[in-house]
């Protein structure tokens, strides 16, 4: 499932469908509550929307988030004014108005849809406060419970609000960082992909190298790929630069940072001492590829790859991650050129 699918499932689905288990739950509880208060119109209605928000469970199920959020916030603003009218004002169900306009902007409906939704919302509201509010409740309920049951619906409300904003807080921040680790990585091997290469070096260069570190970067070209890909096809070709992704990987320290810079080409940052280390682990890199065997169509093939390698002792005015690139292109090519499956290496 896509980031940005996953985040819909998230906040469709999984949002919507605890505000219907929520209602559920809280409607067997009202379900006794009405049925203690001897108040069997109440009793009837709240039945009524916990019908419907198990009904808004099932049609979830079946991906209908619209309606589902449709037929239960009306029922709940139509069965709310109802227990208004039948309570009076005092008994704090007057919050639940501002829930649904709430759970409103959370659905999945056009902007439109929304609006409306609200201005009918509100409109039931104001009327009920126009005509309810100095009416005599049908039930005058004891004053103590009238009390209790309004800091219920106050809490509960603001615990439904709240909860609400906060969990569609945390599908955003979650889907936002799936997002960014998808546009710094690199699909076909799950290495970083070029910018974030890029952006890695830069940030060596500024602020390890200052510290006398010393930087190692490693270019690696894989040999004739292209004829991998010409005989076996593109798929078997892509199941090579995995692999051959994961080999690299390998050798590697985890602090060392491995990326595709282009088609067959990766490009590995080390932290090393000297240029001696540097090439040792190229050489290593090189013997590890060379050894895997790669099995397609019934063949059993080798891959070679030649790489170029840099060292970067010190900080130096005009250095770049191009010139380092370009320098480090220059080894590659000379490795190509001197029959591939070999390693050359320069101390800049
Ligand atoms: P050399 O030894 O000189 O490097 O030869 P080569 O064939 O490896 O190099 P060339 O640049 O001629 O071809 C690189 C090939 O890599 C061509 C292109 O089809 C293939 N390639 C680039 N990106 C991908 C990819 O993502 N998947 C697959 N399967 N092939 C790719
Ligand atoms: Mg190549
Ligand atoms: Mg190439």
């Amino acid at each position: 499932m896509s980031t940005i699918e996953n985040k819909d499932y998230q906040r469709y689905y999984i949002q919507s469908n605890l505000v219907y288990f929520g209602a559920i739950v809280m409607h067997v509880v009202l379900g006794f509550f009405f049925l203690w208060l001897n108040s069997m119109e109440a009793f009837w209605a709240n039945l009524v929307v916990f019908g419907v928000a198990v009904y808004a469970v099932v049609l979830n199920r079946q991906y209908r988030y619209a309606f589902a959020s449709l037929i239960y916030i009306s029922t709940t603003t139509i069965v709310i004014t109802f227990q208004i009218i039948i309570f009076g004002m005092e008994a704090g169900l007057f919050y639940y108005y501002i829930n649904m306009a709430m759970l409103i902007i959370f659905t999945n409906w056009k902007n439109r849809e929304k609006v409306i939704g609200i201005v009918l919302v509100a409109l039931f509201a104001m009327s009920v406060h126009q005509f309810v509010y100095f009416q005599t409740p049908i039930y005058v309920l004891p004053r103590n419970l009238i009390h209790l049951w309004h800091h219920f619906n106050l809490i509960l409300n603001m615990f439904a609000i709240g909860h609400s904003a906060y969990f569609f807080m945390k599908i955003a921040d979650e889907a936002e960082e799936r997002l960014i680790v998808q546009a710094k990585t690199d699909f076909v091997t799950g290495v970083k992909n070029r910018g974030a290469l890029m952006m890695t070096l830069d940030h060596e260069i500024e602020h390890h190298l200052p510290l006398g570190g010393g930087i190692g970067v490693i270019m690696g070209d894989i040999d004739h790929f292209k004829k991998i890909n010409d005989t076996y096809g593109h798929i078997a070709g892509d199941v090579v630069l995995a692999r051959i992704s994961q080999l690299l990987m390998e050798c590697l320290r985890e602090t060392d940072v491995i990326g595709r810079y282009g088609g067959e080409e990766f490009l590995m940052i080390c932290h090393v001492r000297d240029l001696r280390t540097l090439e040792t682990i190229a050489q290593r890199m090189r013997e590890t590829i060379a050894r895997q065997k790669f099995e397609f169509a019934g063949d059993t093939l080798s891959v070679t790859m030649s790489f170029g390698v840099v060292y970067i002792k010190y900080k130096d005015e005009n250095i770049t991650s191009e010139k380092v690139i370009d320098l480090v292109d220059q080894q590659l090519y000379s490795s190509k050129s001197n029959g591939r499956n070999m390693v050359t290496a320069i101390e800049s």
